[in-house]
């Protein structure tokens, strides 16, 4: 008898995969692309499929609970349905979602971010990250009336077109498309240097000073694992795009409001032209910003000749959950955050160094990242790890009922609904999960 119970109970915990989920996986792909909304959501055998979520846990719809360090890919550092953000809400539901006219909320959210972000004197609401990236682009190429912009490899800056772009071969200068749709014609203005190499940007920035508008980076690299940024490398931008008179635009929509109140241009003291601003701001709703100096903002449609817009732009509902987020924000969560991330992360290298593993982990504040290679520093580094090794890992962890991103080109992301209890089962998993790689 308690064979068969133990059975069971082994079946139960293997089937998770294959049940609802999968139906519903194999129903999903004749409808929907892949079977998802957004291409790193889909994994093999298939994603579970999720019934709810509440602080650090989310439930599938076949009844398994797993502890979540994927948190909607960084927005919920709040964790999930957040009571404060949830009441906020639904009192503006209530008075209407969508009006087409201004509202005073949006005004004193503006208000707020300035007073987070010196650098932003003037700042419009959007809606994705997406959005931010591609109007700071056309913003910076307005106002400096020049074409060409620098991006970092493996920086993400969301899915349009002058930032779909990778390094060609050879010298790290010209960009071409990573994806088949984009223009070469497009691609062509978007140059490629290498991340936390001052010099070669130098040398590209240089070579294109006149016709350059902006140098778009993620203050830390947070879409190819986890790398942390050199200061000196950040510093550096600032005074190559002081040199050349070219819009430093800092993509924080990973980093704004989760390294500090102030995102990394607090935590690393280094400025920026333009920000931008999204996943955290909207503590799980789609909102994002753009903003920087006035004398570039003002430029901006209707004062000035540089179109943007968005219906659902500065929306009641989500500019409520910003409104909440920004309320929550203060000095208290940030030492919360960063001693979560400290200790897992130590239990992650005892664990590491204790059976000799060919693994690394980077962390910054409440992000980090296990590589199964010597040391990652840079893109390159971050392609040599074993991605076979992660696959098992990852497999692992979420039989043992932790959820990390799939992909090793992802971060994990801590929220302050973590707490010891999700801590311990978290390093019992990973000590399981690290003995099979
Ligand atoms: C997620 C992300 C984006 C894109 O944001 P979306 O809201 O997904 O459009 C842009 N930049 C960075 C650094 C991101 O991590």
């Amino acid at each position: 008898m308690r064979l068969i119970l133990k059975n069971l109970k082994l079946i139960a915990s293997l089937s998770y995969l294959h049940m609802r989920s999968k139906t519903l996986f194999e129903e999903a792909k004749r409808h929907i692309p892949g079977g998802v909304n957004s291409p790193v959501r889909a994994f093999e055998p298939n994603p579970f499929f999720v019934k709810e979520a509440k602080g650090a846990r989310i439930y599938d719809v076949d009844g398994k609970e797993y502890i979540d360090y994927v948190m909607g890919y960084g927005p919920l550092l709040f964790g999930h349905a957040n009571e404060r953000i949830i009441n906020r809400v639904k009192e503006a539901v209530e008075r209407g979602t969508l009006y087409g006219a201004p509202t005073e909320e949006e005004v004193e959210l503006a208000r707020r971010i300035k007073k987070f972000y010196p650098s932003i004197e003037m700042v419009r609401l959007v809606n994705s990250g997406t959005e931010a990236t591609m109007h700071a682009i056309r913003l910076a190429r307005g106002f400096t009336g020049r074409r060409k912009i620098i991006k970092f490899e493996g920086c993400f800056h969301g899915s349009h077109d002058s930032v779909l772009v990778k390094a060609g071969s050879g010298a790290l200068t010209f960009g071409i498309p990573s994806s088949s749709g984009v223009l070469e014609d497009t691609a062509r203005h978007t140059l490629v240097s290498r991340y936390n190499d001052i010099s070669l940007t130098e040398e590209i920035a240089r070579r294109n000073g006149d016709d350059l508008a902006a140098i778009i980076v993620e203050p830390v690299m947070a879409n190819s694992g986890l790398i942390p940024p050199d200061i000196e490398f950040l510093r550096g931008l600032r005074s190559i795009a002081d040199e050349l008179g070219c819009v430093l635009i800092f993509d924080e929509v990973v980093t704004g409001f989760r390294l500090s109140p102030g995102g990394a241009q607090e935590y690393y003291g280094v400025k920026a032209d333009l920000t931008t601003l999204g996943k955290v701001l909207g503590g799980g709703f789609p909102i994002a910003a753009f903003g920087g100096r006035e004398e570039i903002m003002r430029n901006i449609s209707p004062s000035g000749r540089i179109y943007q817009a968005g219906t659902f732009s500065g929306n009641p509902v989500s500019v409520a959950a910003a409104l909440a987020v920004t309320e929550m924000i203060n000095e208290g969560i940030y030492s919360y955050l960063r001693d979560y991330g400290k200790k897992l992360v130590s239990a992650i290298r005892d664990i590491i160094d204790d059976r000799n593993l060919k693994a690394t982990v980077n962390h910054v504040e409440s992000m980090f990242q296990i590589f199964f290679t010597d040391r990652v520093r840079t893109y390159e580094e971050a392609l040599s790890s074993d991605l076979k090794k992660f696959r098992a890992y990852f497999m692992k962890m979420l039989e043992k009922g932790i959820f990390i991103p799939p992909s090793q080109f992802e971060t994990c992301f801590i929220s302050t609904a973590h707490s010891d209890e999700e801590m311990k089962i978290t390093i019992e998993a990973l000590d399981e999960a690290l003995k099979i790689v």
